[in-house]
């Protein structure tokens, strides 16, 4: 996918990518699990690695200490893979816990991928997390 600042947000927003997820790309913080999962989209998108990295429950089962590796993967995965649309289907806030379901629709290797997810998100410490995933 062709990106710059300039262009049209991946996280489907309609905004400018630099007055949408660029912020927290830079280091605003998401104050709702939306806003964490629509700028980990974009970061993807962009192959923002530390900050998928950064945004990463422990817990998750992707999570792991060896960042260069980690590193190499999702930088590998964002540059073989267009991410064309994302839909918010569902969004559950809560004080510590929130669900999101949405439908991405990806390119990879020419071919069209589109799934939903309903992913989880926790908060520790007054930041958003993404947990985990499970494919609907
Ligand atoms: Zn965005």
């Amino acid at each position: 996918m062709k990106t710059s600042v300039n262009s049209l947000c991946p996280c489907g927003s309609g905004q400018k990518y630099k007055k949408c997820c660029q912020p927290f790309h830079s280091g605003r913080v998401a104050k709702t699990a939306l806003e964490l999962m629509k700028s980990r989209f974009s970061g993807y998108a962009f192959s923002h690695w530390a900050y998928i990295i950064k945004t990463t429950h422990r817990e998750n089962q992707e999570f792991t200490t060896q960042t260069e590796a980690w590193k190499k993967e999702i930088v590998a995965f964002s540059t073989q893979t267009s991410f064309e649309k994302l839909k918010i289907l569902e969004f559950v806030d809560g004080e510590e816990e929130s669900f999101v379901t949405f439908e991405a629709t990806l390119t990879s290797n020419k071919e069209d991928i589109s799934f939903i997810e309903k992913s989880r998100f926790l908060k520790v410490n007054q930041l958003w997390y993404y947990h985990s995933g499970e494919f609907l």
